[in-house]
């Protein structure tokens, strides 16, 4: 089952996987000197502002995938971009710790996925998501605006819209964990296990510097942790937590005592309560049919839109040089899929370490003094404020991360912050 001249590639879902699924796919056949027919259907306008418009994101794109934008000659317009963000402050109860960005060499950037708040001004932000697409449109993908109702699993799976119905010699399903994935019953796809977060954006407080992610992990009590992004004239708040209540952004703002910043009420801009996915579908794929991004797998809440390049790339990988049957995507994409779920497993521990850590005076001043303690060694040799950056940024994979923390010098440095601090000194 291989892919040939003019076969129909239909990819359900124009979000950043199915984007970069039509890239690598156009990449790996010029390569092949293989000419593909791709058609992708989405069902948003990302031209409009608010939730309607947008993926719901707080938008932050790791280093290692504006590194890997080039692999597919990609060039992030300077439009596109809101924030260029060098440091991330982490606020745990009084104490602050400070991380400068390890390596001056890697970009890490804050976009809009859509076109910026609802009740934002003019002129509105240019969205990532819309100029990825037609990134895909450029280089010869077919854009369908509409939603796709059922992928019937036949011989050759068929796609339907309310408007017409597509044969396919393969279907790449990419649309996410906020819609219900609109495979037939046949195919017998679970969607990933899920967590609902809460989102709003306000304008970017007075006072802080524009170049800096803000992570808060005291507020609400549900709370897992919640950043203030900055993009443009404009803050995006995300939280993370296991049943956040109805006005979490509220309680967020008000005990971070981030109201203090607008004396005259703070401007919620935007608001939704998007969905993130936290475990891997267990089935993926299939004769003609391949699973990317968060539908598929995600990295544990960082770098989802890194994962869908990643997936993406595997897939097309697969499809285009091995084929486009159940053993083909088994051989050829199944071990990107496990390598990121063993290492969401890391993440999950490293996480839970971080949990208990914050939650000890004593051994968060322990950290706190390691990092100080790296102040002057070179970026390479500052392993904790690697650890954090990592485990917040996506830069890192957390079994990295998690080698890391446990490397001698780390355990070392620690324990000498730990000892400073029982001293009193
Ligand atoms: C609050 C929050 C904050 C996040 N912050 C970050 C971050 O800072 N950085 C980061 O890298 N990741 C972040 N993520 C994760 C990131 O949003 C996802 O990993 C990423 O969007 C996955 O891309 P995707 O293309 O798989 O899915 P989506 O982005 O969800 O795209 C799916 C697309 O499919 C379309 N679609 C769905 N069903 C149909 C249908 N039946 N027919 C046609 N079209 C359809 C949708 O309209 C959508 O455009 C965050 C997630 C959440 C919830």
């Amino acid at each position: 089952m291989h892919l040939t001249n003019g076969s129909r590639v239909v990819i359900v879902g124009g979000g950043p996987a199915g984007s970069f699924a039509a890239l690598h796919l156009l990449r790996f056949a010029a390569q092949a000197n293989l000419t593909l027919e791709i058609v992708i259907f989405e069902a948003r306008d990302f031209n409009r502002p608010g939730p309607g418009g947008c993926n719901k994101c707080a938008g932050i794109l790791s280093s290692t995938l504006v590194a890997n934008l080039e692999t597919l000659d990609l060039e992030l317009p300077a439009e596109v971009i809101q924030a260029e963000l060098n440091a991330y402050v982490l606020h745990s109860g009084e104490a602050e710790i400070l991380l400068h960005r390890p390596n001056s060499g890697r970009r890490s950037l804050s976009v809009y996925r859509g076109s910026g708040p609802r009740l934002g001004t003019s002129p509105t932000p240019h969205s990532f998501d819309s100029w990825l697409l037609n990134q895909a449109r450029e280089r010869g993908a077919q854009i369908r605006r509409g939603r796709v109702q059922t992928i019937t699993r036949s011989e050759h799976p068929v796609v339907a819209t309310a408007h017409e119905k597509l044969e396919a010699d393969l279907v790449v399903l990419a649309t996410g964990v906020n819609s219900r994935a609109p495979l037939d019953a046949a195919w017998h796809y679970q969607p990933p296990q899920t967590e609902m977060m809460a989102q709003d954006e306000i304008p970017m407080p007075g006072g802080f510097l524009t170049d800096r992610v803000h992570i808060f992990f005291d507020h609400p009590q549900e709370l897992i942790f919640g950043g203030l992004i900055p993009k443009g004239r404009y803050a995006n708040i995300s939280l993370l937590g296991r049943g956040l209540p109805p006005d979490a952004i509220s309680d967020f703002l008000e005990g971070n005592k981030l109201t203090k910043f607008f004396p005259e009420g703070t401007p919620a801009l935007c608001g939704c309560t998007p969905r993130i996915a936290i475990s891997a579908a267990p089935k993926f794929y299939d004769e003609r049919l391949v699973i990317v991004g968060d539908a598929a797998v995600t990295r544990l809440y960082k770098d989802g839109i890194g994962a869908a390049f990643t997936t993406a790339e595997a897939a097309a990988r697969t499809a285009v040089q091995r084929g486009i049957s159940r053993r083909d995507f088994a051989s050829g994409y199944r071990p990107t899929h496990q390598q990121i779920t063993t290492d969401n497993l890391y993440g999950q521990f490293l996480f839970r370490i971080w949990a208990a850590t914050r939650r000890s005076p004593f051994l968060l001043n322990a950290w706190r003094r390691a990092i100080l303690s790296e102040v002057d060694l070179p970026k390479a040799n500052q392993i904790h404020a690697r650890v954090l950056w990592g485990m917040f940024t996506g830069d890192e994979s957390y079994q990295k991360i998690f080698q890391l923390s446990l490397s001698c010098p780390a355990l070392r440095a620690l324990w000498q912050g730990a000892l400073k601090d029982w001293r009193g000194k």
